[in-house]
């Protein structure tokens, strides 16, 4: 009853808003949202469309990191709004500003960090980050462009500090060659520097995971080798470098849903990511088995928490003139932001 009720609400909020409403989705979103959405896709492609559109109002269905990047890019007059607030993020909420500022401070003890360190910000931290990177001359990244930007990176400073994902990180890293001791990792709850060890690093990590992707372990790869020898494992970057190690295929988001549904009939794919959409991949495809890498399939709590009654009562809110959770960001941090974002675009684009 309650879905044939919000589905009505989407209707006539179709209706009656027309092209001043956009509703996009995050691919780890429930179902009924995702239905419910005209697009669905990874945070980098929900920002783009939303930055793309002359929509007045963006309902974003994702978490609030992603809101906020629609929000740094979104053009005079749109507004952003979220169904839930409360729709945190493990490994955004692992950094924050004043931390940043602390362990440049830190660092300032065995190097000149503004003219020796170039910061680079996965896409997947709040928008004061975001602002910090693009003041401190860096850029943002996404899993699939994390080894471009690095190598500009590198081509601009000799060390980076590359935030939040200590496991993109790692896993980028041994792409690009960088030796082990080259390699250090800060950790904010333990702020206790290796003077000796950050002194040659070239490659700062930050000590954040993404309490999803970090559940799949070497064990999984050899549990699924031994049982389905016929199966692909394909995970994503923010899982452990081990795991990655032993996968057969790596990748975004996109390059898991790409990948997957260009494979052939017949082939077996057990993935290493989110379950709502390892789910989706296996139902809206059938010609292939997919199934989760891990035993028990990990789900993002945070992306679960918005339902269909969620998205329902903002539309419905529009519908009543009332614009309900909208997601701003102060121009001192908007402006920095939008900076380090469009430095990935830009890097990216060539
Ligand atoms: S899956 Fe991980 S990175 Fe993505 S929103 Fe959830 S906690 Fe954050």
């Amino acid at each position: 009853m309650e879905r044939i009720v919000v589905t009505d609400v989407v209707a006539e909020a179709r209706r009656a808003l027309g092209e001043r409403l956009l509703i996009l989705a995050h691919h780890y979103q429930r179902d009924e949202i995702v239905e419910a959405a005209d697009y669905r896709g990874d945070s980098l492609e929900l920002s783009r469309r939303a930055a793309a559109s002359d929509a007045r109002w963006i309902v974003f269905c994702g978490v609030h990191f992603m809101a906020e990047t629609a929000a740094v890019l979104a053009k005079e007059g749109q507004r952003v709004l979220i169904p839930r607030e409360d729709a945190g993020c493990f490994l955004a909420h692992s950094i924050d500003y004043p931390s940043l500022m602390e362990l440049w401070r830190v660092l300032s003890d065995v190097m000149d960090p503004d003219e020796e360190v170039i910061p680079v910000a996965y896409v997947n931290t709040t928008a004061d980050v975001k602002a910090f990177v693009g003041e401190k001359g860096g850029a943002c990244c996404t899993s699939s462009s994390a080894e471009t930007v690095l190598r500009w990176a590198f081509s601009r400073r000799p060390r980076v500090l590359f935030v939040p994902d200590q496991y993109l990180g790692r896993n980028t890293a041994r792409r690009l060659g960088i030796p082990e001791e080259e390699i250090v990792v800060w950790d904010p709850r333990f702020p206790d520097l290796d003077r000796e060890r950050f002194a040659r690093a070239r490659l700062i990590l930050w000590r954040g995971t993404c309490n999803v992707h970090v559940r799949f372990l070497p064990e999984d790869v050899r549990r699924v080798r031994r049982e389905r020898p016929e199966a692909k494992v394909i995970v994503h970057p923010e899982c452990r470098p081990e795991v990655v190690e032993l996968a057969d295929e790596v990748g975004s988001t996109s390059y898991i849903i790409k990948t997957v549904t260009t494979s052939p009939p017949g082939s077996v794919w057990a993935v290493g990511t989110e379950e709502r959409l390892v789910s989706r991949l296996a139902k809206e495809n059938p010609e292939v088995e997919v199934f989760s890498l891990a035993e028990v399939p990990p789900f993002c709590s945070y992306m679960s928490l918005t339902r269909p009654e969620d998205l329902g009562a903002i539309l419905g809110g529009l519908l009543s003139g009332e614009e309900r959770n909208v997601v701003e960001v102060p121009p001192e941090i908007r402006e920095p932001a939008r900076l380090s974002l469009e430095r990935m675009l830009e890097i990216t684009s060539k």
